[in-house]
């Protein structure tokens, strides 16, 4: 756990998440911002800042995220796919320095890079 990190306190209770799943080692929530119809991020309970930090101790777990995310996106009712973005890293767009799966869908979801810009 972490004093300062909004992950955490979200983990703890103490901000207010809609939460679309939970077990002792994970917690799914909606995105405050959602950039398509459905967007809701994967987190481990652990404060684990980023994969950057990850080691072979944290295996089981990230597949454990990795695993729930189709699960839970078809309970969203993306039953038709969806997209999986894990920043890491200022470098890597990251904001939030909470390890965390983004499950993104609905909608019209555009190609993730675009090959035209140089
Ligand atoms: P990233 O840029 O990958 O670190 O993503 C951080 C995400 O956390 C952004 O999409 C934010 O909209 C989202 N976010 C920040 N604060 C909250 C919050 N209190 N509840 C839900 N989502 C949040
Ligand atoms: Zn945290």
């Amino acid at each position: 756990m972490s004093d300062n990190c909004i992950f955490c306190k979200i983990v703890r209770g103490e901000i207010p998440c809609k939460k679309a799943y939970e077990d002792d080692e994970v917690l799914a929530f909606h995105d405050i911002h959602p950039v398509a119809p459905v967007h809701f991020m994967l987190i481990p309970k652990l404060h684990l800042p980023s994969l950057l930090e990850a080691d072979e101790r944290h295996a089981a777990l990230l597949g454990k995220l990795l695993l729930l995310a189709p699960k839970l996106a078809q309970e969203q009712g993306l039953t038709n796919g969806f997209r999986t973005v894990i920043n890491s890293g200022k470098g890597g767009g990251q904001e939030v320095f909470h390890l965390h799966v983004h499950v993104i869908g609905g909608g019209n979801i555009p190609p993730m890079v675009k090959r035209d810009v140089a």
